[in-house]
């Protein structure tokens, strides 16, 4: 068999059990780039159980790219929460700001078009060209990385760029002409499905007689492990104002370090907090309560132990107390109050609603 033959049986088993087997995703059923464009950007690093209802809530509050480059980031924001990774929300939006503004709101038509598109990457504009625009080019991502180096054996260094760029040759060299979206779409379900991190179904796998990792047994040993960074822990606090006469909240967007561009709770050092406490020192109309309890949370490579503070505003007179404090310690700008009851729904990320939690159970202790 040449080489060309090869390639093409990779792609007709591989298409054939795809027509059988694959999963009726909401985004499957009629191919519209809009929703390619969405799902695609909300399953990365995702899984689809999560991302299901997410997308159907978002295409229905959201349903063009002109409705997503208009809204406002509160939407957004709840429209994106619980899938985590807030900057691919950002980046999303970033992309459909430019094709309103500078394409009229039509969508770029190929490969390279959407490369052009603030936030879009080569897997993503891979996506969208082969399954909206029938073109041949090849995805590669987690699973499709961990198919290929067991077809092809790779128990070394796959992880590099030229490592993603060896899978990456590879699968475009088997790539179907006549089905490419399907071909992508069946190597990355066979990757989520069949060819599994552990344990993988090879007797269920329509590659099977052509993997090498399968005929050599040694699936388990390709891919090799992404190379691991240590995990480092972290003390962190989280400060929350609490405006006590009208029952307010101050929130903010965090413009630096850890969880930057999202709104919630200033969050800072065990030295940020002896500053809190010395500008609190002056200030009588603030109170500081040191909560009870404490939450853990993991932030890429991070391992978080972390407390609340609690400054509590016992005057409503005015707001100048509060701003003058605010300022001092640098606090990110500008903020606002958001009643206490409502707060969670303010909150994107897992670790403010850990601190909202925190903050509620012992509502108690501080209260007077
Ligand atoms: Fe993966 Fe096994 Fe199929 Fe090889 S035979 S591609 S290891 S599931």
């Amino acid at each position: 068999m040449d080489e060309c033959q090869s390639a093409n049986q990779y792609a007709r088993e591989l298409l054939a059990w795809y027509d059988k087997h694959h999963r009726p995703l909401p985004w499957r059923q009629n191919i519209n780039i809009y929703h390619t464009w969405v799902c695609e950007v909300m399953s990365q690093q995702t899984t689809l159980a999560v991302v299901i209802p997410k997308f159907s809530e978002f295409v229905k509050q959201l349903p063009t790219v002109y409705d997503l480059a208009t809204c406002d980031e509160d939407t957004l924001r709840q429209l994106w929460s619980g899938l985590g990774y807030y900057a691919r929300a950002r980046n999303l939006k970033k992309g459909a700001v430019f094709i309103v503004e500078h394409l009229k709101g039509r969508f770029p038509q190929s490969y390279n078009e959407w490369l052009k598109i603030p936030g879009c990457g080569l897997y993503t504009a891979a996506v969208i060209a082969s399954i909206c625009f029938h073109e041949k080019v090849a995805c590669v991502d987690g699973n499709v990385t961990r198919v290929v180096s067991r077809l092809l054996a790779l128990s070394k260094d796959v992880w590099s760029s030229s490592g993603q760029a060896v899978i990456r040759d590879f699968a475009n060299s088997i790539i179907s002409a006549e089905r490419p979206g399907d071909f992508n779409q069946a190597m990355m379900e066979l990757g989520a499905t069949v060819c599994r991190k552990t344990k993988p179904l090879c007797l269920l796998c329509p590659l099977r007689s052509q993997c090498l990792a399968f005929e050599k047994n040694c699936t388990e040993l390709c891919p090799p492990q992404k190379p691991r960074r240590d995990a480092v822990d972290v003390e962190l606090f989280a400060l929350i104002v609490w405006r006590k006469p009208t029952d307010t909240i101050a929130l903010a967007e965090r413009t630096k370090g850890f969880l930057a561009n999202t709104v919630g709770f200033p969050l800072m050092s065990k030295l940020e907090v002896l500053e809190v406490k010395t500008a609190l020192k002056s200030r009588e109309q603030l109170q500081l309560v040191e909560l009870p309890g404490a939450f853990t949370h993991n932030i890429t490579h991070h391992r978080i132990s972390g407390k609340a503070l609690v400054v509590r505003v016992v005057e409503d007179s005015n707001n100048a107390a509060v701003e003058d404090f605010w300022q001092i310690l640098g606090l990110p700008q500008p903020f606002y109050w958001i009643a206490n009851q409502a707060i969670a729904t303010k909150l994107s990320t897992s670790l403010d609603k850990k601190v909202v939690k925190l903050f509620h159970n012992t509502l108690s202790c501080y209260a007077q």
